[in-house]
């Protein structure tokens, strides 16, 4: 996941140490020296991610980050105030004025990796719905919903795993005096009983649990489908700094580190409740405005129409984030046979069950349409070439390995083929794209079907792709 990164601090040394890092990790480094310059570089670039010193003279780190929170242009790209200070006053207060996290000088290395990994993660989200928000709202469907991060927070209900008693009062204390409502369990089990009967808004974990595996279970819980989109506030030690990294990388939200800090406790759920809100309220006012007129009724697909807007705003990306997007143009092999052997209605449950296989089969933030009877077109944003055609024998497969269920006696065995483009820089028509897609289908469908064919590639070998071989990154959605 390639990514741009603005450093901020008045010292040069210090600069130099984190751009080598992240550069080493194949990140984008873009630097400031002042609160001023860091300002004009946020507008001018768009960071991904700004990592932010609060010492530096003249504007300080606190005060970049209140106006860069306050502008709508940058209001949505994720802070990490990176300091000296191990003061947890100065931790409440970057926090207070909106920062997204913390990181202690010297930068740990796991934790600094982990923490921008993750940050990113949720900023790919939340783009992702802002440019289908866009879109639909230039299509005139919906109305565009405030971008305030900052509503009111409501009284939450709040999971709690932690079996030491007086951490408990403590976080229960805290947080009741705030409204909020608190499930407090100590076994990992309980934890997943109780989240299978309720939806809480923040889960609370302890990774000092006497027989249990913390991270283990949020793994659990950022897989499941019911708690995927609830965010995990993690505890630990200062100690515990490796496996809080594990952790983050799995998908937990953010850690506080013991003793705990009401103030940090209190100012970490609400950020964490905040953004889980906002991800909702851009979701819900899309989906529920989002009319028919954009999505295709038998499958419950986007349509040709959104699709064009949406790709067209995607390529336009492209020209400045420097990312690549794939395109798979996808068409069930021998179709006409389906409707001809089994009739109409077997083949309209073909296409529904097809079109599902395929939203489960793509990440998050990437994109399907039925375009046309029997042809659906997946739009994967920020995507190279090894991880489009990952994706696309994963697609392949989904659809051959398991026959399709439909009102016919016996389950039918379908195929489909994948032709797949990948796009970079914004030079391009939305026909160009899906000229070379189609091109790409038609080797497909006279390579034998039931494969897939890249631009410059060919053929795919489903031999170097077979399932243990998917590291694809899960999302913070
Ligand atoms: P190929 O492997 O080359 O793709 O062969 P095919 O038979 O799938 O391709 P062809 O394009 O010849 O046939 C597509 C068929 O899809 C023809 C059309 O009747 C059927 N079709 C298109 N839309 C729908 C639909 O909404 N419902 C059903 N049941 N069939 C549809
Ligand atoms: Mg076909
Ligand atoms: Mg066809």
């Amino acid at each position: 996941m390639t990514a741009r990164i603005l450093v901020v601090d008045d010292i040069l040394p210090n600069v130099k140490l984190l751009e080598a890092k992240l550069t080493s990790e194949y990140y984008d480094v873009v630097t400031a020296m002042s609160g001023e310059e860091a300002l004009e570089k946020a507008k001018e670039t768009n960071p991904d991610l700004i990592l932010l010193d609060i010492m530096m003279p003249g504007m300080d780190g606190f005060e970049v980050c209140q106006r860069l929170k306050a502008d709508p242009v940058t209001t949505h790209i994720p802070v990490v105030m990176v300091t000296a200070l191990t003061d947890t006053h100065d931790r409440v207060k970057g926090l207070e004025c909106g920062a997204d996290d913390f990181l202690s000088k010297p930068v740990n290395d796991t934790a600094l990796m982990a923490r921008v990994r993750s940050l990113i993660r949720l900023k790919m989200t939340i783009d992702e719905w802002r440019a289908r928000e866009l879109t639909a709202t230039q299509l005139g469907v919906i109305q565009e919903v405030s971008s305030s991060a900052n509503e009111d927070i409501q009284p939450s209900s709040i999971l709690l795993l932690e079996d030491m008693d007086f951490e408990i009062s403590k976080i229960k204390d805290t947080l009741e005096s705030k409204g909020h409502t608190l499930t407090i369990v100590s076994t990992g089990l309980d934890a997943v009983k109780k989240t299978s009967e309720t939806s809480y808004d923040l889960m609370i974990i302890s990774l000092n649990l006497q027989n249990e595996d913390g991270v283990r279970l949020c793994s659990h819980l950022r897989s499941n489908e019911k708690t995927r989109n609830t965010p995990i506030l993690m505890i630990g030690g200062e100690e515990d700094i490796d496996v809080i990294a594990r952790g983050l990388e799995i998908g937990a939200h953010d850690y506080i580190v013991r003793p705990i800090d009401r103030h940090e406790l209190i100012a970490r759920m609400e950020t964490q409740i905040h953004r889980k809100h906002f991800q909702e309220r851009l979701r819900s006012s899309y989906e529920v405005s989002l009319s028919v007129a954009l999505t295709d009724t038998l499958t419950g697909l986007y349509n040709r129409r959104y699709f064009e807007v949406h790709l067209q705003k995607l390529i336009e990306n492209n020209a400045d984030s420097g990312k690549t997007l794939g395109v798979l143009y996808t068409d069930i092999d021998h179709f006409k046979n389906v409707n001809d052997t089994y009739g109409h209605t077997v083949g309209d449950e073909v296409l529904k069950i097809f079109s599902k296989r395929l939203m489960e089969n793509l990440r998050g933030f990437d994109l399907v349409a039925r375009i046309g009877g029997e042809e659906f077109v997946a739009v994967l944003p920020d995507t190279d070439a090894k991880t489009a055609h990952i994706i696309s024998e994963r697609l392949r497969r989904s659809i051959m390995d398991t026959s399709f269920n439909t009102s016919h006696a016996e389950p039918l065995s379908i195929t489909t083929s994948i032709g797949g483009v990948i796009i970079e820089g914004a030079d391009h028509t939305i026909t160009q794209v899906l000229e070379r897609a189609d091109t790409q289908l038609y080797m497909a469908k006279h390579g034998g079907r039931n494969t897939v064919f890249f631009e410059g590639t060919g053929q795919i070998d489903p031999a170097q792709y077979a399932p243990q071989s998917r590291p694809l990154t899960g999302t913070n959605d």
